[in-house]
């Protein structure tokens, strides 16, 4: 019984071991992956390796459509696309995924060169 009293009064005393996330954002471990932040899209070739290597099933590749898509709730940041892909244009950074209340993918499409023409002329 006195044990337990202790014990609500040490409690009352000191900071929950959880944090208040977002509100209290925690500092990025060292070395650590973080999260896939997106795609350098002019650079990507379609190749379609990182969608292959994906462990979680996470990347969609469409050669024709030139887009490249991420659903970041699949993602397990193994951080295996980043090391496959040849042309190094997956980037990752160390920032915490925001919560959110829907599951949006990040898509990117690359503008074909005679669109880009077009439109810086
Ligand atoms: S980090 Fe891993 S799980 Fe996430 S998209 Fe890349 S290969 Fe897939
Ligand atoms: S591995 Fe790199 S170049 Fe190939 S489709 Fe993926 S992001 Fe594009």
């Amino acid at each position: 019984m006195f044990d337990m009293i202790g014990n609500i009064f040490k409690n009352l005393g000191t900071k929950p071991a959880t944090r208040c996330y977002p509100l209290e954002k925690r500092e990025p471990f060292k070395a650590s992956r973080g999260r896939v932040k997106g795609v350098e899209i002019e650079k990507c070739i379609f190749c379609g390796i990182c969608s292959r290597k994906c462990p979680a099933d996470a990347i969609r590749v469409d050669r024709n459509a030139k887009s490249w898509e991420i659903d970041p709730f699949k993602c397990v940041i193994c951080g295996a696309c980043v090391e496959v892909c040849p042309k190094k244009c997956i980037l990752m950074d160390e920032t915490y995924t925001q919560p959110s209340t829907a599951k949006d993918k990040l898509t990117y499409i690359q503008e074909s060169k005679e669109e880009s023409q077009s439109q810086a002329g």
